[in-house]
């Protein structure tokens, strides 16, 4: 598999066709056993809490993708949630560990740090991770996780990957990157020095808003093992069906986000030379502040925009009931378009904390209908 390019890896790593028909489309196995010949005999599979055939192939496809395939030592485990594989991590530490954060991190990822993890003796630290300086400040002697989401959401903030690995490894803690805006095509985060790769797979990866997923991806034997486990023994796992959808969905990624990455583009610069507009955040932008070391890390910059109207919060409540082709929706990554208030929506649960995200700021999804369709929707909605 190595030689093989991206957009053949994710449409053959882990899906030959299936042995028993030759079915060329890797089966949903609904079972949740399987028969033994005699105890401990048997083809690989014994319950489908530890290992199921469909989730076994998006397991494989999704390690390739980021650079792990079947003859290095680590891999992939799925999970039921983005947040799920979050937790999967935690269940890593011990009381008294340490974690770093971005200071704009996911707002769940916020919540389960600081309001599950803390329950459990972890301690954390949520700062600037955008400059070496704000790492270091941020980092203990008991860090265990620096924990690093690039871009972030909703600011779209860019950390330096090999930097935060090059830290964390004289911290001897562990690199965690959220890819979830990036994805694997755009941005490889264990090549980098990440020692795991989380994903919410509901996003980019599934695709089409259909289904909710996660998943960690580690080049680490140890860990590998250790998240192998840890799966196995607290059963986070997605069904047979939901684990189909993403593997379904990751077929078609390079193409999407070839599209998403366009069409974000071209909406960002519209956005930011209209006088409507106060501010943009995209990291395509050579404005923004992370533009130099996401085209260094990135091979795009991804379909999610946020930006603050220039008539404030009563315009942003305006824009985002007047658009037709951008659903209000919470989530992103799809095939649709989606629109936003971080704020009231999927951030509300970090308002008064130092994740708190400007009131008038509105997230884009870009999705990847005709741009043209897009951009008229959107003039129409700045009224
Ligand atoms: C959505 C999201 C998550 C959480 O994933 P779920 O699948 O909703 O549990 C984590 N990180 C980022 C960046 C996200 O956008």
């Amino acid at each position: 598999m190595t030689e093989d390019q991206f957009e053949t890896i994710a449409i053959h790593a882990g899906q030959q066709p299936d042995p028993a028909t030759g079915a060329v489309v890797v089966p949903i196995y609904a079972t949740s056993t399987y028969v033994q010949e005699a105890p401990g005999v048997h083809k690989g599979y014994e319950y489908s809490r530890t290992d199921n055939p469909t989730r076994t192939a998006l397991q494989t496809q999704l390690a390739a993708l980021e650079g792990v395939d079947e003859h290095d030592d680590g891999g992939c485990v799925a999970t039921s949630s983005g947040l799920a594989a979050t937790a999967l991590i935690g269940y890593l530490l011990s009381p008294g560990d340490h974690i770093v954060l971005p200071n704009d991190a996911y707002g769940g990822t916020f919540r389960l740090i600081t309001q599950v993890f803390a329950k459990h003796g972890i301690t954390w630290t949520a700062g600037d991770l955008t400059t070496e300086e704000g790492i270091r400040e941020a980092v203990r002697e008991t860090t265990k996780l620096i924990w690093v989401e690039t871009p972030t959401n909703p600011l779209l903030r860019i950390i330096d990957i090999a930097l935060a690995a090059d830290i964390a490894r004289e911290t001897g803690a562990w690199l965690v990157v959220d890819n979830t805006f990036a994805t694997p095509y755009l941005q490889q985060p264990l090549s980098l020095g990440g020692d795991m790769v989380l994903h919410s797979s509901t996003k980019y990866l599934g695709g089409h808003s259909d289904t909710v997923g996660g998943a960690i991806i580690t080049n680490d034997a140890d860990l590998y093992e250790r998240l192998r486990f840890l799966q196995n023994s607290t059963g986070p796992i997605p069904g047979p069906f939901d684990a189909y959808l993403v593997l379904r969905g990751i077929k078609t990624l390079a193409l999407r986000m070839e599209r998403h990455n366009q069409n974000a583009s071209i909406i960002a610069n519209f956005l930011e030379g209209d006088p409507r507009v106060a501010r943009v955040w995209y990291p395509g932008l050579p404005s923004d502040p992370g533009h130099e070391i996401a085209r260094r890390q990135m091979t795009g910059f991804g379909g999610v925009i946020s930006f603050v109207p220039t008539a404030g919060l009563e315009a942003a409540h305006s824009i985002v009931t007047r658009t037709r082709l951008f659903f209000l929706a919470e989530s992103l990554g799809g095939v649709e378009s989606l629109i936003e208030l971080p704020a009231l929506m999927t951030h509300l649960s970090v308002e008064g904390t130092e994740l708190e995200v400007p009131q008038g700021l509105v997230r884009l999804s870009v999705g990847v209908e005709h741009v043209d369709d897009l951009l008229a929707d959107l003039d129409r909605a700045l009224g």
